[in-house]
């Protein structure tokens, strides 16, 4: 089963928006085990979508266009999908009772041209929509005597996916008379490089491409981590669980000091959650993130019972006057010490982690660009490292945060 990819958007010609979809697309696709081999883009234009959509039906079994279902008058996809299916659109009254229930509920007036969105091209089904008001669009069509599909779904990238899921993949396999279940699970990794973890992991590599399923995959997500995901297929859903189980812990036998969460858990919520097992608070001191750190944990629901507070000591004179941290060179392990004592301190709290270092562009201290210096005061030892991390300002910052919580998260599963 092949199925291409068309997104439209003339925004997306000229890099207003990055075609984040079709990448989406591509790798739900793949992990269905549906090939998609061609993926492009198109603007808004009706006869150049009609050409898009003929020239990959001719080569796909099935096309997912995305974008262009909207209600203003640059939505062509509708009238692009009736016209390679040789149809009119008529209005569908189930849809058009959605959309002006939706517009009565919110007390919003409805301006005529919503009504758009309900136009369905005779011979399709209609995915109902879930989120926004345009619904999707399961289209047949026969090109030279076989019969093949067009998807229409939305633009907006959490619509799009919602649908895809529910209906399009779906439909995808009952078409290519898979009747399997696949599952994933992906173990996120901090604290090795993509290609350290994949020379660990080798001979187990090795040993699944044998097997053929699960298929292991390595999806480098910047301070989300290094994730190593697990793609399952099975007759049935306790069949392709347990096979990710067995796996699982194959993949952790060889690399599982470095996993800190599983799927959606990120490191932020795994830290606060082996904290409040322990029922320790937390206080820190940031200086080269500014705050970031106290960010990413203040926004897990619930850090209220871990999180004390943050003090953001940017300035030399902060550190030396609210954190006690001794007058000299301001990162560096001992500076780092000092400041997880001094927010320990400061704060009430049971433990104190603190950041200092070198986001660039320049070097400070005669430290170079990069230079992370972490601190952890848990109250009866202080513990301190010194990381080199890669990267750009931005970058440098983000990476602080993930590796300081994995530097904290170590220490508490240490201390077991
Ligand atoms: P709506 O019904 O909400 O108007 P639509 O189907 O008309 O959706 P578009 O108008 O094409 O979709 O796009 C809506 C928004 O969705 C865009 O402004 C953009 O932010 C996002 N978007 C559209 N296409 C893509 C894409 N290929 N990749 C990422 N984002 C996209
Ligand atoms: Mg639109």
């Amino acid at each position: 089963m092949r199925c291409d990819v068309v997104a439209v958007g003339t925004e997306l010609l000229l890099g207003q928006i990055v075609d984040t979809n079709s990448a989406w697309l591509g790798e739900h696709l793949a992990a269905n085990g549906i090939d998609s081999l061609l993926q492009v883009k198109v603007g808004d234009n009706l006869g150049r979508v009609v050409a898009s959509l003929r020239s990959t039906l001719a080569a796909a079994d099935a096309v997912i266009v995305c974008g262009g279902l909207g209600p203003t008058h640059d939505d062509l996809t509708r009238e692009a999908i009736a016209e390679v299916m040789g149809v009119q659109l008529v209005l569908d009254d189930d849809v058009a009772a959605v959309i002006t229930g939706m517009f009565e509920s919110r007390g919003r007036y409805m301006a005529a041209n919503n009504l758009r969105q309900a136009m369905v091209p005779v011979g399709a089904e209609v995915i109902p929509q879930t989120r926004g008001t345009a619904p999707g669009l399961i289209c047949p069509v026969v090109v030279d005597g076989v019969e093949k599909v067009m998807y229409a779904v939305p633009g907006v990238p959490h619509e799009m996916k919602e649908m895809v899921e529910r209906a399009v993949l779906p439909d995808l396999r009952r078409r290519s008379g898979d009747t399997g279940v696949i599952a994933s699970r992906t173990l996120r990794t901090w604290g090795e490089s993509e290609s350290g973890l994949n020379e660990r992991l080798d001979p187990l590599i090795a040993r699944l491409d044998e097997a053929g399923n699960p298929t292991l995959a390595f999806l480098a997500s910047g301070w989300e981590g290094l994730k190593v995901r697990l793609t399952a297929k099975a007759p049935t859903r306790e069949a392709a669980e347990a096979l990710l189980d067995k796996w699982d812990a194959e993949v952790r036998l060889v690399v599982g000091e470095h996993v800190f969460a599983v799927d959606d858990e990120t490191m932020e919520s795994a830290v606060l959650a082996l904290m409040r097992a322990r029922g320790l608070t937390l206080g820190l001191a940031e200086s080269v993130t500014g705050g970031l750190v106290a960010g990413r944990l203040t926004a897990v629901p619930g850090a209220s019972d871990v999180l004390r507070g943050c003090i953001v000591s940017y300035a030399s004179d902060v550190k030396f006057d609210l954190l006690d941290v001794p007058e000299g060179p301001v990162v560096s392990e001992s500076a780092a010490a000092a400041m997880a004592s001094g927010a320990r301190r400061a704060l009430g709290a049971d433990v104190g982690l603190a950041l200092t270092g070198v986001a660039g562009p320049a070097e400070q201290d005669g430290m170079p660009v990069g230079t992370l210096c972490v601190g952890v005061d848990d109250g009866t030892t202080v513990a301190t490292h010194v990381f080199r991390l890669p990267g750009q300002r931005e970058q440098m910052r983000q990476m602080s945060v993930i590796t300081a919580l994995d530097y904290l998260r170590r220490q508490l599963v240490a201390a077991e």
